[in-house]
């Protein structure tokens, strides 16, 4: 059913030679643009045009990857679905408005016919003609409009017959992309937690590490303080033959 509606996006947009080009942009990866010309026998040129034409109504997307040998650019490209079914429906509600107001105008103004000409003319035309015909004389009728307005709202239905189907497609597509998006963000929550998780071991290691380094600076200081107690107790004439001799060991122990 969705292909049938592409179809018509496309013969609405470009016509009916690029309908083929339909079941290759029906993709969910992006298809190159030359492969797209050799599928359908035509230059790279004439696909690009169809392209470029359906690319304006935002229709298409396409990539571009670079050619590491050649070292030019090739367009990949594919359909935006959703996109397509909303222009689809614009153009039907649109279709829809006018068929209604054709209907509202028929019921509401009378019409006049030439018979023998087939030629159908409206009030302020008749008048200014004075109901005759310019092409054969004969006076106009009125115009039997019953058959006209019943047909137009035939085709009312037909349109809300295809509406129905097009906002049925609309929403298989956005459950779809709903599914996607749910699946993606699973997916990076998931990595978020992970990083969170590597963050805090990364967070310990360090709190850890800097306890070890405070530890040794506070033997540091305790030692240096021990030092300092002798070096006074020595200036003040107290200090041991033995003492005096570890303070020396210290302080060049500490120089290297
Ligand atoms: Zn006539």
């Amino acid at each position: 059913m969705l292909n049938k509606l592409l179809e018509e996006v496309v013969l609405s947009v470009v016509g009916k030679s690029a309908v083929g080009i339909v079941d290759l942009l029906d993709t969910p990866k992006y298809i190159n643009e030359f492969v797209i010309a050799k599928k359908l026998g035509i230059t790279i040129n004439q696909t690009r045009n169809i392209l470029y034409r359906i690319s304006d109504f935002g229709l298409v997307s396409s990539v571009r990857k670079k050619d590491k040998k050649k070292g030019w650019y090739t367009y990949y490209w594919r359909f935006e679905i959703l996109k397509c079914l909303d222009f689809l429906k614009e153009h039907l509600d649109k279709t829809k408005k006018e068929v209604r107001s054709e209907i509202a105008l028929r019921n509401s103004k009378t019409f006049y016919v030439c018979e023998s000409c087939g030629l159908e003319y409206g009030e302020d035309q008749a008048i200014l003609m004075d109901f005759t015909c310019d092409e054969c004389g004969q006076v106009f009728t009125i115009k039997d409009n019953s058959k006209l307005i019943k047909d137009l709202e035939k085709s009312i239905g037909k349109i809300d017959e295809k509406l129905e189907v097009v906002n049925a497609e609309i929403a298989k597509e956005q459950l779809k992309l709903n599914k996607k998006k749910d699946i993606e963000m699973k997916k990076e929550e998931k990595e978020k937690q992970k990083k969170k998780e590597e963050d805090k071991k990364k967070r310990n290691k360090l709190k850890k590490e800097k306890e070890k380094l405070e530890l040794k600076a506070k033997k540091g200081k305790s030692k240096n303080l021990k030092i300092k107690r002798v070096v006074q107790k020595k200036s003040s004439g107290k200090v041991s033959k033995k003492s005096a001799k570890k303070i020396s060991k210290v302080k060049s122990k500490k120089r290297k």
